[in-house]
């Protein structure tokens, strides 16, 4: 079991150079992380391709048991993990955050060693008999964003290990103390060169995704990096699962109750400060119950506490850094300034230790205005009214991502024809957001491509190979 300290000290830098990271909330200084190169990749990738061939070699179950051992792992230094998280990425302890997200990469952990996959039998007729067989890739890439770092690489490291790959992850610059924590962690349990870290930057990313031992490259970040990716992984035409950046719309329909869904509208928009690929990012509401819609989410909102993470009274932290905060500012100033009308928040303190923007709520604001358009990642809400439900479809359906939505209804009935007419991965009825290690989740258009989760989940981190006799 690891303490906040022996976690730190297990994850000690020992390259030439390291940099420190400092507490979003605070500014204080919460580790020094390792400054990895190129080289440090292709080391990495080395052992990776000669750890893959015994651990590819193991039957599922023999796999599975790892995995287990590994989530053990993950739960014995639970505390100190989320301590850790807290501290980095700014999140606090409490509410669907730190604690929440290393308690799921556990379960996602013990969901993908359970999971059972066996050859599919396509054809069998007397005359032909076809099976389709998932082998292992071999070794894979990871690169990861800011936001939800450990639970983010989890989703990736789970499926890779349990399909008999081994795994490189590239963590976000902003974030590296988390992965590495939890892979060393995980590294407790887990045979040398299964799952290594490479704390590199852009460049190290960029070589990952155009290395010519790595089969398959998982991606979670913003759409324009997914881009690049796509690219230089051309030349070696790598598997990809792609999630990238939503802007995820929620279709409040006339006879909701407002009063009743305030508080599910309320965490699909704001957990983890709205940074969240799928968070609830322009909501629609009938002019009908727009005002009491508005009202509602104010009074919810006005009462969740803001602070600094390790504080256990708050369940909002800050913005996890000073780039993000702007884009922040910048798409609230604009609407303000277009005379959109502001229900709370909207007025950063300049004196305020932190990037800590304050939950805003923005209504009559038109659906051109950049924070309706545009992905604001943090935690300001613009609230759009409409009258004509095939005019909000046009408006939610008008942009090129399509990660999630929602719709929110008394009458489950309308809202499966209202969620059949949206064009998102997912459609959430009545709640948005909210994931499940058995529902696959991936997003459409520009949001990506390629599913996580469940067998399906599985089956992307495979090559299918048809045994056709
Ligand atoms: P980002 O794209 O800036 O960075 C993500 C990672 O890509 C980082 O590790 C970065 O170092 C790396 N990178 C940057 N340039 C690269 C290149 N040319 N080649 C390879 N790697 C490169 O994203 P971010 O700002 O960290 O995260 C926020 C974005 O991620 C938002 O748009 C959000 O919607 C999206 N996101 C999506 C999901 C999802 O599941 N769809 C989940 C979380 C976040």
């Amino acid at each position: 079991m690891e303490t906040l300290e022996t976690l730190l000290e297990a994850i000690a830098p020992t390259t030439a150079t390291s940099r420190e990271i400092l507490n979003p909330a605070t500014g204080e200084i919460v580790g020094h992380a390792p400054v990895h190169g190129v080289a440090d990749l292709d080391a990495a990738v080395a052992a990776a391709t000669q750890a893959q061939v015994a651990w590819g070699s193991k039957s599922h179950a023999e796999r599975s048991e790892i995995l287990v051992r590994a989530a053990d792992a993950i739960d014995a230094s639970a505390e100190a993990l989320a301590q850790l998280l807290t501290r980095e990425q700014g999140k606090p302890l409490n509410g669907p955050n730190a604690r929440f997200e290393v308690g799921g990469c556990s379960a996602w952990l013990r969901t993908a060693a359970a999971l059972e996959l066996e050859p599919e039998v396509v054809v069998d007729d007397g005359e032909n008999h076809a099976e389709v067989h998932y082998r292992p890739i071999g070794v894979v890439g990871a690169i990861g964003p800011w936001n939800w770092p450990m639970m983010i690489s989890i989703w990736q490291i789970a499926p890779s290990l349990r399909m008999g790959n081994t795994i490189v992850v590239k963590p976000s610059e902003y974030t590296p103390l988390s992965v590495l924590a939890l892979a060393a962690v995980m590294n407790q349990v887990l045979p040398a060169g299964l799952l290594q870290v490479v704390a590199g930057d852009r460049e190290v990313g960029a070589r990952l995704s155009s290395h010519p031992a790595i089969g398959k490259v998982m991606f979670t970040g913003s759409t324009a990096t997914g881009k690049a990716i796509i690219r230089s992984s051309a030349d070696t035409v790598k598997r990809l699962t792609l999630e990238l950046g939503g802007n995820d719309a929620g279709i409040v329909l006339p006879d909701a109750d407002p009063k009743a869904i305030a508080g599910d509208l309320f965490w699909g928009a704001f957990i983890n400060t709205g940074q969240t690929c799928a968070a609830l990012k322009r909501l629609y509401v009938h002019e009908d119950i727009y005002e009491d819609v508005c009202h509602e989410l104010t009074l919810v909102a006005k009462a969740m506490p803001m602070g600094v993470g390790t504080d256990e009274a708050n369940v909002l932290g800050p913005v996890q850094n000073k780039a993000q905060f702007d884009i922040v500012a910048n798409l609230v100033q604009a609407a303000k300034d277009s005379g959109a009308r502001v229900l709370l928040g909207g007025d950063p303190d300049p004196e305020q230790k932190g990037y800590f923007y304050p939950t805003t709520l923005i209504a009559d604001i038109d659906n051109d205005n950049p924070l309706v358009a545009e992905e604001q990642f943090g935690p300001a809400l613009p609230i759009i009214k409409y009258t004509d439900l095939d005019e909000v479809l046009t408006q939610a359906n008008g942009l090129e991502v399509g990660l999630g939505s929602s719709v929110w209804s008394s009458d489950k009935a309308k809202a499966r024809e209202v969620a059949a007419r949206l064009e998102a991965g997912t459609v959430w009825i009545n709640k948005h957001g909210g994931v499940h290690p058995l529902i696959p989740f991936g997003g459409i258009k520009q949001s990506g491509y390629g599913l996580e989760f469940g067998v399906a989940g599985l089956k992307a981190l495979g090559v299918p190979q048809v045994i056709s006799a």
